[in-house]
Parts: C-alpha cells; sequence; structure tokens
C-alpha cells in the first residue's frame, strides 16, 4: 500500500516507518520537525518536512504518492505543558488532524490510523481498562486527541466509504531490536529513560513519585507496550480496515508493572545500581493503567511479542548505551 506517516522522525513515528518499508509499503513521511529527529528518517521513505496546517501541501503530497492510508502519529504529547499551553495542544493535536483530513477529503483517501491514548479514559474506576469504559480525559492533552476520536466518529458516520481505527496507545516503551532506533525526547520525562539514564550516570538519582499509592508495593502501576509491537498492531490495523468501519482498539500487553517492579528490571538489565530518592506523587497520576486487550487480539489476531518488562527494557538499554546523547551522536 502506498502510506502516509506523519510524525515519522518522532519516536513512535519513525519505528513504524521502519517497519511499514519491511513490510513492503510505499512510504512517504511528513514531520514538522519540531520534536522530532532528522537522524531518524528513514532514508528507504521520501520526506517532506512540513506543519500539518499546510493542508494545500499535503494535498498534493496525497495526490504524487499516490497515498491510501494515512497513519497520523505527529503530535504534541506532554501531559504537564498541555496544562500549561492548551491551545499549542489543540492546535498540534486536534486543529493540525483537521487539517490533514481535510487535505484526504480534498483527494478522496479514505484509510486512516489514529494514535490516541489511553489518557482519553481520564481516571478510569476499574483495571483492565475496556474500549467501552467511559472517556472522560483529565488533561488538555487526553481531550485533544478526545477531540481527534471524536471527529473521526462524525467523519465515518457522513462519509460510508471513510475507515479509521483509532488506537489508544499505553505506555510506549523500548527501542528497535537492531539498535537502529530509538527513544529521544528533550526534556526526558518517561520513566524508563530516566532510569537508563541513572544507569548512564548522566542523571544522579530518579525520584520516584509516590509510595502511598493503594498499590501492593505503594508505586504506580503502568502497562509497558514494546514500540515494535504498538507499530506492528498498526499495520495489522490498516490492512483490516473496511470502507466504513470505525475500530477502537486499547494497545496495551494487558498487564501493568509498578515503577519499583521497572527499577528492578532496569537494575537486572543494565547490571548497575540505579539511585532512587522516593518523592511526592506527581499531580494527575492514577494509582494502576493497565489494558485489557483482548478486543485487539481478538479481532485482528495481533499479540505482543514482548510481554515481559526485562525484554523492554533491554531494548531501550541497547540503544541507550549505544547512544548516550540520543540522535546528536
Ligand atoms: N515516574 C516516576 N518518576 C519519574 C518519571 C515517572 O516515578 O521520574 C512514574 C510515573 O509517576 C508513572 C510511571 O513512572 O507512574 C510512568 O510514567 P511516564 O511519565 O513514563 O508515563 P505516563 O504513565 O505518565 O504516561
Amino acid at each position: 500500500m502506498n502510506v502516509l506517516v506523519t510524525g515519522g522522525a518522532g519516536y513512535i513515528g519513525s519505528h513504524a516507518v521502519k517497519l511499514l518499508v519491511e513490510a513492503g509499503h510505499k512510504t512517504v513521511v511528513i514531520d514538522n520537525l519540531d520534536r522530532g529527529h532528522r537522524e531518524a528518517l528513514d532514508a528507504r521513505a521520501a520526506f517532506y518536512e512540513l506543519p500539518l496546517c499546510d493542508t494545500a501541501q499535503i494535498v498534493r503530497i496525497l495526490e504524487e504518492h499516490a497515498i491510501e492510508c494515512v497513519m497520523h502519529f505527529a503530535a504534541l504529547a506532554y501531559v504537564g505543558e498541555s496544562v500549561e499551553r492548551p491551545l499549542d495542544y489543540y492546535d498540534n493535536n486536534t486543529s493540525g488532524a483537521v487539517s490533514l483530513l481535510k487535505a484526504m477529503r480534498a483527494v478522496g483517501v479514505r484509510r486512516f490510523v489514529f494514535s490516541s491514548t489511553c489518557a482519553t479514559y481520564g481516571q478510569p474506576d476499574r483495571v483492565p481498562i475496556v474500549e467501552t469504559m467511559a472517556q472522560q480525559p483529565i488533561s488538555p492533552y487526553g481531550w485533544s486527541k478526545w477531540c481527534v476520536e471524536r471527529i473521526l466518529k462524525d467523519m465515518a458516520a457522513a462519509d460510508p466509504e471513510f475507515a479509521f481505527a483509532a488506537l489508544r496507545y499505553f505506555n510506549v516503551a523500548g527501542a528497535a531490536a537492531d539498535g537502529s532506533l530509538g527513544e529521544d525526547h528533550r526534556p526526558e520525562t518517561h520513566l524508563i529513560p530516566l532510569i537508563l539514564q541513572v544507569a548512564l550516570g548522566q542523571r544522579e538519582k530518579l525520584t520516584v513519585f509516590g509510595t502511598d499509592y493503594p498499590t501492593p508495593d505503594g508505586t504506580c502501576i503502568r502497562d509497558y507496550i514494546h514500540v515494535e509491537d504498538l507499530c506492528q498492531a498498526h499495520g495489522v490495523a490498516m490492512d483490516a480496515l473496511k470502507p466504513g468501519e470505525a475500530r477502537f482498539y486499547n494497545l496495551g500487553i494487558g498487564r501493568g508493572y509498578s515503577v519499583r517492579e521497572v527499577l528492578q528490571s532496569a537494575q537486572r538489565v543494565t547490571g548497575r545500581q540505579i539511585a532512587v530518592e522516593y518523592g511526592p506523587r506527581r499531580c494527575g497520576d492514577p494509582a494502576e493503567l493497565y489494558a485489557d486487550s483482548t478486543k485487539v487480539q481478538a479481532e485482528l489476531g495481533w499479540k505482543p511479542r514482548y510481554t515481559e518488562i526485562d525484554q523492554i527494557v533491554a531494548t531501550a538499554w541497547n540503544w541507550q548505551k549505544n547512544h548516550p546523547h540520543g540522535y546528536d551522536r
């Protein structure tokens, strides 16, 4: 298939491009390189540096490459930043998607795979989280993605040929198994890369955000899904989409690990001691989030290959120790 990937220079988008290219799809990337890395671009994919708001240019790219499906990863994704700068989130994430969808409509591209998030569920009343549970985001980031899901539903209702899959990610982690791509966020706020920066001596210690949660060891529990498994699910969803379909899937491995368990895993994988300090809770962190991923497994036949935290951390460590300064060196 001819696929346009937005955000193909970002963490998840770059892994998706690699997988698509290797599966034989003709892949085209657009990215504004605001948060993505030029070095993460795949030389086998055509690249256009451009913002999502440039509808006219996207129309030209869709036409020129006879695009059949769009995978939309480009977005801002810091919850805290979204609270401080909500308009930037609605502008990039929501209006950006509208611009892209308008370009698709102009050309008649009607297959869309969307990076959504478990943040659209907010603070769920129970776990595991099933797709049918109420969505009540608690941050502008979550709402900015929720709005796109809403828009997609309305588009599918208006156009019987339009098909989309909204994939609600849990905690995406790890790096390409061949070591060619990895995670390089600036600033880094995610648990696993931060722990590995401590292991590398780049950071003095990890601050554990809260030890008094109602979980077995008092720290938060999250569902860590390997980035390659996640991208694989995008490919399967893209292939499965039939005109008129609206599909929603949670993407997690279906079990959670606590912050302490992730720390222990990193100590096993790196063979290094990781200094820790115990701090207060981080505002807005639910105690426990993990997916019920039965739906995607049953309907798409997708299964995560990485189900043990040590395997996921090992790929992240392989990348980080070889690229201690990310894509710069
Ligand atoms: N966390 C932590 N210390 C840090 C960063 C994260 O204790 O320096 C915890 C955080 O409270 C959450 C988990 O690690 O329970 C995963 O956080 P991350 O920011 O990676 O992802 P989130 O679940 O917020 O999307």
